[in-house]
């Protein structure tokens, strides 16, 4: 990333919509804005099998895994204006459990690139998939979308809800009834 054509590229957007990026409040926000890009999309330098492959425990369990509430942010692609909520991931061990704090990191691995939110469900559910072989995965994810909020319909508070299922909760509606349960959402997914 070069910081100074990112930092002149802000400028040219001040300038543009009226502002003058000369201003005391405004001379530093190219480089805060580059910054704050640097941070938000550093998910690309980031491979999330790796993130999971590095605490990855053998285990008999066949019980359901579930980690739910994962706050996350992220900025959506069409309007890089920020998307946020909660992701719930579950998952049938198949010999294999991985340690939990990870699965966090690799939900922000994805996070932090430009996301439209079904694409990240996916993603979740498929890196899981191919790093832990799991009998099944089940990624639910809740998010308030500031591109819909603050410009377009100006839906205030509205979520929307995806989801991504593999292996037994496609195939299985106790499993599937079980991890709804769990979330308690009550809803079909
Ligand atoms: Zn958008």
């Amino acid at each position: 990333m070069d910081k100074a054509v990112l930092e002149g590229a802000v400028k040219t957007i001040l300038t543009e919509i009226g502002e003058n990026p000369a201003r005391e409040g405004l001379a530093k926000t190219p480089e805060r804005v580059a910054k704050a890009f640097e941070a938000l999309t550093i998910g690309y330098a980031q491979d999330p099998a790796q993130v999971l492959g590095d605490a990855m425990f053998d285990s008999a369990s066949s019980q359901m895994v579930l980690v739910r509430g994962v706050e996350f942010y992220s900025l959506c692609e069409h309007h890089l204006m920020p998307f946020f909520g909660a992701a719930h991931v579950a998952y049938i061990p198949n010999g294999k459990v991985v340690g939990l704090s990870k699965i966090p990191r690799m939900i922000d691995v994805f996070a932090r690139r430009l996301q439209i939110q079904e694409r990240m469900t996916d993603q979740i559910a498929d890196a899981i998939m191919s790093a832990v072989k799991p009998k099944g995965v089940a990624v639910v994810i809740n998010a308030r979308h500031l591109c819909m909020e603050m410009r377009g319909v100006q839906k205030r508070g509205a979520e929307t809800t995806t989801s991504a299922l593999r292996g037994v909760f496609l195939k299985d509606i106790k499993t599937r009834e079980e991890f709804t349960g769990f979330l308690g959402l009550g809803m079909r997914v």
